[in-house]
């Protein structure tokens, strides 16, 4: 399929994702069973995840929405430029940050010591995808989707130069 000057293959059907989504959603249900979690979804990116995700919870959260970016086409600039922030007082709150895709992990990084400071009960990070090739930080991404290659994917809710995001699969760029 091609979207702008690439072409791009399916990588990671709806289906697996659906199945794994479920699995995930049934984790954070028992790990959090008689706690409210904030879930801080990360946009653009993760609005498609995270909707999935909440509708898998048998508890009951909360969801709220920061934008940050790192992404310029198709590499991370290195620095985290953060667009909207929180009106919710996450003090004492559990607080569960929800990523597309940890890559370098510069984003997640800097979301996790920026909510720490604000004495939050506790911090997890769940991500659709995490590519352990280029994740060398220490944070434990506790709730991953899928492990990945270090290659560049679009789809579910994932862009390139902002298309894509609609595609319900996963895709991978074509060699
Ligand atoms: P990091 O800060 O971990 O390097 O990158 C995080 C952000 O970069 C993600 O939230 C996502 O927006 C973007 N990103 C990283 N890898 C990919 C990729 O393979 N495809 C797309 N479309 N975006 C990516």
């Amino acid at each position: 399929m091609k979207v702008l000057d690439k072409n791009f293959k399916v990588f990671i059907s709806q289906e697996q994702i659906a199945q794994r989504v479920k699995e995930l959603g049934e984790m954070i249900s028992k790990d959090y069973q008689d706690k409210n979690p904030l879930f801080i979804s990360v946009l653009n990116g993760s609005f498609v995840f995270t909707a999935d995700l909440m509708r898998e919870l048998d508890i009951l959260p909360q969801v709220s929405f920061i934008k940050v970016s790192s992404y310029e086409k198709m590499s991370s600039t290195g620095s985290v430029k953060e667009h909207i922030g929180l009106n919710e007082n996450v003090f004492n709150r559990h607080l569960i940050l929800v990523e597309d895709i940890v890559d370098t992990g510069n984003t997640i990084v800097k979301l996790y010591e920026m909510f720490k400071e604000l004495g939050p009960a506790s911090i997890e990070v769940a991500s659709a995808l995490l590519k352990p090739e280029a994740y060398k930080k220490e944070i434990n991404v506790k709730y991953v989707g899928f492990e990945i290659p270090n290659k560049f994917v679009l789809g579910y809710g994932l862009d390139y130069d902002g298309y894509g995001r609609n595609l319900k699969d996963i895709y991978q760029l074509a060699e």
